[in-house]
């Protein structure tokens, strides 16, 4: 028996249920109607880089400290590090079934990186860098050769895409192709038990094509749409026929299992918490004397315009003069009671100073506030309030930002900048419409499995399913479940299902990443939008 995992990131059913009507990806309908699905949910946030790790290892993100892409290493100070591998080490499903002898493939795993040293093979997806993409080190080259030319990322900002649409179906067409060779590549002419791919292009699909794919988007364009949106249906019949060529090129015996890491919906809005903050009187500038009141005046100036040359150019000279990077480096923390660190734009978050976690109540009075946005800021008519002693559990819980929360349900991004109005009745990027919902999907077929439709299941089960699949016992920290009803009765009849008492493998929080890597990863959030 082999397992044959196919992450498609940010896939959701809203998407797939109406291709799958106009019979557009036959691979993928056969594998529902042969196989068990389910609505996948998410961790909170649903965010990729936590999703992913929780997704590899059944582990809550107060078990593994990471809540985002970036994350504070320590409780009492502002050190931020990226995410990395080492927080997969001896917690992921392929560390456990290398660990038992089993051979494991591992191909564009977002945030893996460095490669981690598997019994096997690795390819880092998102994060991952040229010259050190895979282990074993030699296989990269392989991989150019085997698709004259590896590729596996798009800068979704390029300001080429907003001038013609069919340059980013050229180019994501082209990267789906370089793909899907390299997987074969690596399936066909490598030894592998257990085999966990994931695909990115199908995030990247959601958040740039959402405006044109979905007709009651405020931005949808009843000219212009629905011949990107054909564009988008033709590149789904290409990603299910990728599917298919995989599916007969895998081993008999093998089960195939889809899963993503959340869904996708639209994104109509934006939320400043930062401003809102500074307008509480819970926020404060910095004092940079002559140059401040200089900067605020030409910034003052800058938010009458609309023209966008001019306010980059504002925002270039104030960050030269002010000696400044970004947003964070305005907020005077010794006079301040909270402030939103820099985070991904799919939820909100907000973090107590010294002062404010000092200040009694403050935490009390500040949650009401955010309760009472959608009767104080016009634009925000919903706000859900995630505490993270309340959704998390495990060491790492303190290291989670303060307040969680989403707005609106989803559809509205929340943003750290400081020098703009506290709501944005449009998205902020054109080229960013699509943003990420809870439910993503599960999928899974093949002989060990029910045909069935089960209500939901959650990411944190991936990893205890695979185990028990191999017969293996399920470490005890793990937080899913096995998704028994998936599996055949005949078959949950001959598995142990043995919980393992184990010790919590704990990662050292480390800021060995350094500095480097932190600026690297996020220039790639930015080149995605994210940040
Ligand atoms: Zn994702």
């Amino acid at each position: 028996m082999k397992v044959f995992i196919l992450g498609l990131d940010g896939a959701t059913f809203d998407i797939l249920n109406p291709l799958m009507r106009d019979n557009v990806i036959p691979n993928i309908t056969e594998l529902c109607s042969n196989g068990t699905s389910a609505p996948l949910r998410t961790i909170f946030p649903p965010v990729t880089a936590p999703a992913w790790l929780a997704l590899a290892s059944g582990l809550n993100p107060g078990k593994t400290g990471i809540f985002d892409y970036i994350n504070k290493i320590r409780t009492e100070s502002n050190t931020f590090a990226p995410i990395s591998s080492s927080y997969y080490k001896e917690r992921a499903v392929w560390d456990y079934l290398g660990n038992q002898g089993y051979k494991v493939g591992i191909f564009n795993y977002p945030t893996l990186w460095p490669p981690p040293h598997v019994n096997g093979f690795a390819v880092s997806g998102m994060g991952g860098k040229s010259g050190n993409m895979c282990y074993p080190p030699e296989l990269e080259a392989e991989l150019h050769e085997a698709t004259s030319g590896y590729e596996s990322k798009l800068n979704l900002r390029n300001p080429k895409y907003k001038r013609d649409i069919d340059l980013f179906f050229e180019d994501i067409n082209r990267i789906i192709k370089k793909q899907a060779s390299a997987l074969q590549y690596l399936v066909q002419s490598k030894t592998w038990d257990f085999f966990f791919a994931v695909f990115s292009f199908t995030d990247w699909m959601g958040h740039v094509l959402w405006k044109d794919i979905d007709e009651k988007h405020s931005l949808y364009d009843s000219m212009k749409s629905p011949r990107v949106k054909n564009r988008f249906k033709e590149t789904w019949r290409n990603i299910d026929e990728v599917i298919g060529t995989l599916l007969s090129a895998l081993p008999h015996n093998t089960n195939f299992i889809s899963v993503s890491d959340h869904g996708m919906g639209p994104l109509e809005s934006v939320f400043f918490p930062n401003t809102w903050l500074e307008r509480k009187g819970w926020l404060k500038r910095r004092r940079l004397g002559w140059k401040k009141l200089f900067v605020e005046n030409m910034t003052l100036f800058s938010e009458g315009s609309d023209n966008k040359y001019f306010n980059w150019l504002v925002r270039f000279l104030r960050n030269k003069l002010l000696k400044i990077k970004g947003t964070i480096d305005l907020i005077d923390f010794d006079h301040s009671f909270a402030y939103s660190p820099e985070h991904n734009t799919m939820f909100g978050c907000i973090n107590l100073t010294k002062t404010g976690k000092s200040a009694n109540g403050f935490k009390d009075l500040l949650i009401e506030a955010i309760k009472a946005l959608p009767k104080t800021v016009k634009g925000v008519e919903q706000v859900d309030i995630f505490l993270p002693e309340e959704i998390y559990s495990g060491q790492f819980v303190n290291l989670s930002p303060d307040i969680l929360f989403i707005v609106n349900d989803y559809k509205c991004t929340v943003e750290i900048d400081l020098h703009k109005k506290e709501f944005r009745t449009s998205p902020s990027l054109l080229m960013r419409t699509g943003g990420h919902q809870p439910d993503g999907i599960f999928i899974a077929s093949g002989s060990v499995f029910n045909k069935m439709k089960i209500p939901q299941a959650s990411v944190l089960d991936i990893c205890p399913t695979v185990l028990s699949l191999y017969d293996l016992d399920i470490p005890s920290q793990i937080d899913g479940r096995v998704i028994t009803e998936a599996i055949k009765p005949e078959v949950l009849d001959t598995l142990k299902l043995n919980i393992r008492p184990s010790r919590e493998t704990s990662v050292q929080q480390t800021d060995e990443m350094g500095e480097e890597n932190l600026e690297d990863m996020k220039k790639l959030l930015k080149s995605l939008g994210y940040m």
